[in-house]
């Protein structure tokens, strides 16, 4: 049989269901084999590996995932794609659907229950664009026993993943994924190859584990707390978004102008220009103030 991931039997399968798009769940599916390929081989999948989908839709990453990996686990949200996932995937025996909002699941748990023989662990997804960063943000924090995510979004967000200072990109995502992970454009994909198309192009990203995080960092929450507040207004100086955005940062001025000096940080500089090593120093500096 023809790959799901082709034009003409996704036609036949959404005639055969009626199945009518939903747009608010970034419905928008692969039909070109060739795309697949180049994602499953940016994952480095063998039969020890077990592959996490998030959004299977009709199948067509599932089913080329389900020849390369172990196993497959992926979570769909849309109760609707149930039965055609359960027909478009018959002949794969290695596949577990879960019919949940990924973003509530508790995928430690999965992996734990699920995954157990597997040693080797990658997250492959065609991510819904309208939570794109949501989803990847969950997936770092929760420190999953992942190698890493090879995971296809709009080009625009996956240039903020590893955008460097200084440019409009660089924000808490691009800090967020470079502390826990390598991240790399594997290719970009144009909007030609999914039905419905898209108004942008997209991109597969691969995000590699670190096996520690790139700063050292006293306390975790702070630091993305003090990147987040860094960033809550672009036009602002640090010292500005600082006192606004800080637990009680106007009365704290003076000592969080001292700090600043003392990591030798101007205090009219943006939070767009920071590394994240001098975000990491600055919050180890200041984290005792506010702790
Ligand atoms: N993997 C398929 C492909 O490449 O053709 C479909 C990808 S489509 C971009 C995104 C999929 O994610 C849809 O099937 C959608 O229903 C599902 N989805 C959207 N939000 C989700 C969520 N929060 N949790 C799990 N699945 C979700």
């Amino acid at each position: 049989m023809k790959d799901i991931a082709t034009p003409s039997r996704t036609r036949e399968i959404l005639k055969k269901y009626g199945f009518a798009f939903k747009k608010s769940l970034g419905q928008n599916f692969l039909v070109d084999p060739n795309v697949l390929n180049r994602i499953t081989e940016a994952a480095g999948l063998t039969k020890e590996t077990a592959a996490i989908e998030i959004g299977p839709g009709i199948g067509a990453l599932t089913e080329h995932l389900a020849r390369k990996a172990g196993k497959v686990v992926a979570f769909e949200i849309d109760k609707r794609l149930l039965p055609i996932l359960k027909d478009t995937l018959s002949p794969y025996k290695n596949v577990e659907i879960i019919h949940q909002d990924v973003l509530k699941a508790n995928v430690k748990e999965v992996i734990k229950e699920e995954l157990s023989g597997y040693s080797d662990i990658m997250v492959v997804a065609n991510l819904p664009y309208y939570v794109t960063t949501p989803i990847i943000m969950k997936l770092l924090e929760e420190c999953l026993p992942i190698r890493g995510l090879v995971v296809m979004m709009q080009k625009e967000v996956a240039d903020r993943l590893s955008a460097q200072p200084g440019t409009k990109e660089y924000g808490s995502l691009s800090i967020a994924v470079q502390y826990y992970t390598e991240a790399k454009t594997a290719f970009v994909v144009p909007k030609t190859v999914f039905i419905p198309q898209p108004n942008v192009d997209s991109a597969v990203i691969h995000l590699k584990r670190r096996t520690k995080p790139l700063v050292e960092v006293d306390n975790e929450s702070f630091f993305f707390s003090l990147v987040k507040a860094a960033f809550a207004q672009r036009r602002k100086t640090l010292i500005n978004n600082l006192t606004s955005q800080m637990p009680n940062g106007k009365e704290k001025k003076e000592q969080i102008l001292n700090i600043l000096a003392e990591a030798e940080i101007d205090p009219s500089r943006r939070g767009e220009s920071l590394s994240i090593q001098e975000f990491a120093r600055l919050s180890n500096l200041l984290y005792p103030l506010f702790s």
